[in-house]
């Protein structure tokens, strides 16, 4: 392992690359470090992470006692302990507000799973820990079970992430990827349906997984029972609905130019569409999104009407899309 002096620079590092992400505003988020069975190398509070510099970082005992340090520890050491305690293979622990995946998190939606190849070998299935009130005891064991079933990334409700893995670089990546596995969730749910890899080619993405040592609960599953599902959906259906694997209908346009979106006013229903949700003004296109017939009696008053519902849910959509990526 690399010196103290060394680590405290690695620390500081993190800290500015974790700020510069917009993984973290103001004085927030925190980040530590094993150096003995007792001694834990750990971000100060209410200093900013893009500005730490080695002087910064205290030590801590695995009580949260500060045995080292010129400016008072963060207030939440005690889930980084509570890991510590649990894993003894942890030697590094990242907490911050990456904004993408604390979307899922205030949501309250599982991030859904089977969907990109890096994400399933590095990182896996996310849990999502209850709230509790950051930097108390309870607060550190709302993510204790998680850590048992060997997550690296954990969500933390209403709050951000937290990570961990055998070294800082390796804790800090997580927070990357998972967020950058939200933010494209998010995006392709604006683009159109969401496809998941075969039940058989994630087992070949956990076998990869099982060579590089990297645990997994879903490897224990597969090893003692026959029927192991690896590609649950569950809670992240939540996510999901308003799509399926039907293939999005071709949109097509007749000699006179009219009938563009003919394909979505000729599916049975909107199927591999976005669908409006929640708040959407889905009742602005009642038969486009029922499917049925619409209710002009003359074709050409049907035809502009089907025209000009189609092309407010283009807006829509274009606003969304728009609205997501800040122009
Ligand atoms: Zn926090």
């Amino acid at each position: 392992m690399a010196g103290e002096w060394q680590l405290k620079q690695q620390i500081c590092d993190v800290g500015r690359r974790m700020y510069e992400r917009g993984f973290v505003a103001a004085n927030d988020g925190n980040i530590s470090v094993r150096i003995g069975p007792n001694r834990f190398l750990c971000t100060p509070t209410g200093v900013s992470k893009g500005t730490l510099v080695p002087g910064d970082i205290g030590v801590v005992d695995i009580e949260g006692n500060q045995i080292a340090g010129s400016k008072p520890r963060t207030s939440e050491i005690r889930m980084h302990l509570a890991i510590y305690k649990e894993r003894t293979d942890i030697n590094a622990v990242c907490h911050a507000h990456p904004p993408h995946a604390t979307a899922f998190a205030v949501a309250g939606v599982d991030i859904p799973n089977c969907i990109l190849p890096e994400v399933e070998v590095f990182i896996g299935q996310v849990p999502i820990a209850r709230y509790e009130t950051p930097g108390t005891w309870d607060f550190a064991e709302t993510i204790l079970p998680y850590v048992r079933n060997k997550a690296n990334t954990i969500l933390l409700a209403n709050h951000g992430a937290v990570s961990c893995d055998r070294t800082l670089e390796q804790a800090y990546f997580h927070l990357e990827t998972v967020d950058m596995y939200c933010q494209i969730l998010l995006l392709s749910k604006q683009v159109g349906s969401i496809n998941q890899i075969s039940d058989e080619k994630v087992r070949e993405l956990l076998g990869l997984k099982k060579r590089l040592g990297i645990a997994d609960p879903r490897l224990d599953c597969m090893e003692s029972a026959e029927q192991c599902k690896v590609c649950t959906l569950s809670g992240s259906d939540e996510f999901l609905k308003g799509f399926s694997q039907r293939a999005i209908p071709q949109h097509t346009a007749d000699a006179d130019g009219h009938g563009r979106g003919r394909g979505i006013a000729e599916a049975p229903s909107q199927a591999g569409q976005p669908q409006p949700i929640a708040a959407a003004p889905a009742a602005a296109f009642p038969a486009v999104v029922a499917g049925r017939a619409l209710g002009s009696s003359s074709t050409t008053a049907r035809q502009r009407e089907m025209n000009d519902q189609i092309e407010r849910l283009v807006q829509l959509i274009t606003d969304r899309i728009v609205g997501m990526t800040g122009k």
